[in-house]
């Protein structure tokens, strides 16, 4: 079956709106490269729109009704978003999940070290990468560190242009003979993802006694290490023993670019999956008088399992929507139930695009097409669709008509060739409460490669498609 390509379905106007949104969007991806920084952002944009925080509601004794809209976070890493609808709650949300973290190299907890003259940092990568894409990049800084005392310091550092930069560095090729045999699952190993992060000594001043008669000049020992710690203790305050309760990201520096000379295209770090999550937060953001409650979810830890407290198998969400309906007056434990089970979900999350390079992994007919619009995947997971949601054909259905009545342009896929690996979403987690939950995202090319692309049509479409489903009416199989 053909698909259009959406920008075909534009008009002059609609293309400028199109444009004008990657805009945007490029503006949160340049500047929202952690879970942290993306929380921030969302919440400050949340609060310019009338949102009011839930435990700050619940201390003030506030009631919630029809048009209220209230947020969460949890741990900084991750938020839910809520505008009460006028239906009751018990009677469904309408919900989008997309999740806020990316793959990246996270910092160890005991990370400096001086070899030869050149100080690093020593880091364990987080989610699935190929290793050797990391390497003769320059690359940022991102997280917290906090102190004994609570007190946070925010590093950012590698972004502005006068900014240093790190790196990890490769082997030439010139001497490369035996690393190129190797299979490229270890042409680059993991311990060896080590960020060079400074190569001067410690700087003692020879025109002082002081300088002169240093020992630690004498023997020299990790010199330009404690050189880097000298300057990290000036800069942050800190010392070394502080890495241990810090929390840093070591991403791909600078920001997303318009990719081709048509600019249709957007080259930046962390699309998976912050294009969906965007989307979805300009969706909620925008839709007004709703008949159901909607409901963003923006999680951490998707690439590693939905695991920990912020990650969407917490029960952060559970309880934060219990204490929405407690605010709304509604709250029992059947309430609850009924809510999760009646409610819908969109599990925003990106798909594989199509790689003419690399055709052979896909197969041609169910396949996401960049600029073919969002996709849906009925099923993810591996071999025989296991791990997967496999999404229920009456909920698709009812999609498929929303979907079509808006004039929002959309393709299935399937994560790729049968058998040539896989993948999975937050889908499944939410699908445990009996909710009809469907994977619904945007394609991605060279996905979890330090630089993703995207179709800016096919962002565009994501978006109008997310708006249209929390403004759409309700939907229950039961
Ligand atoms: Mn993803
Ligand atoms: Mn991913």
């Amino acid at each position: 079956m053909e698909r259009t390509n959406a920008w075909n379905t534009y008009d002059l106007s609609m293309r400028g709106s199109c444009m004008d949104f990657a805009d945007d969007y490029k503006d949160f991806l340049g500047n929202c490269k952690t879970e942290r920084e993306c929380v921030d952002r969302i919440v400050n944009e949340a609060e310019e729109n009338g949102y009011i925080e839930l435990s700050e509601a619940r201390r003030e004794r506030k009631t919630l009704a029809a048009g209220g809209r209230v947020y969460s976070v949890w741990m900084n890493k991750s938020v839910a978003l809520f505008e009460i609808g006028s239906e009751p709650i018990e009677s469904g949300l309408n919900i989008l999940g997309a999740h806020i973290d990316s793959p990246r190299l996270d910092v160890k907890q005991n990370p400096v070290y001086e070899d030869s003259g050149i100080a690093y940092l020593d880091t364990h990568y987080y989610g699935g990468i190929k290793k050797y894409q990391y390497v003769a990049l320059p690359l940022a800084i991102h997280g917290v560190i906090v102190k004994k005392s609570g007190e946070t310091v925010i590093v950012n550092i590698g972004e502005d242009e006068d900014d240093p930069v790190f790196f990890v560095s490769d082997l030439l090729v010139h001497l490369s003979a035996d690393q190129l045999k190797r299979p490229g699952s270890t042409v680059i190993e993991g311990e060896a993802l080590d960020v060079v992060i400074g190569n001067r000594p410690i700087v003692f001043d020879a025109g002082t006694e002081a300088g002169r008669d240093s020992k630690e000049k004498d023997n020299g020992k990790d010199a330009v290490m404690r050189s880097v710690l000298k300057i990290l203790e000036d800069m942050y305050g800190i010392t070394e023993a502080d890495f241990e309760s810090a929390e840093l990201e070591i991403v791909p520096a600078g920001r997303p670019r318009d990719a081709g000379f048509d600019r249709s295209m957007i080259l930046g770090y962390g699309q998976d999956d912050r294009v969906c999550a965007y989307a979805s937060h300009r969706a909620q953001m925008e839709s007004h008088g709703l008949q159901r409650t909607s409901c963003t979810l923006l999680v951490d830890k998707e690439e590693i399992g939905s695991v920990g407290a912020t990650g969407m198998r917490s029960r952060f969400f559970e309880n934060t929507l219990a204490e929405v309906m407690d605010l709304c007056g509604s709250y029992s434990e059947l309430g609850l139930r009924r809510a999760l089970a009646n409610s819908c979900m969109l599990s925003a999350d990106v798909g594989a695009a199509f790689d003419p390079s690399f055709a052979s992994s896909f197969e041609k007919k169910n396949t996401a097409y960049l600029g073919k619009g969002m996709v849906f995947h009925k099923f993810t997971g591996s071999r025989g669709k296991a791990g997967s949601n496999d999404a229920n054909a009456e909920y698709i259905a009812y999609l498929r008509d929303l979907f079509e009545r808006a004039s929002v342009c959309s393709q299935t896929a399937e994560v790729g060739r049968v058998d040539q690996g896989g993948g999975g979403t937050i889908a499944y987690i939410l699908s445990l409460y009996g909710m009809n939950v469907v994977d619904c995202g945007v394609p991605v090319l060279s996905m979890h490669a330090p630089w993703e692309a995207v179709n800016k049509a096919d962002l565009f479409e994501a978006y109008r498609g997310y708006k249209a489903f929390l403004q759409g009416a309700s939907f229950t199989n039961t």
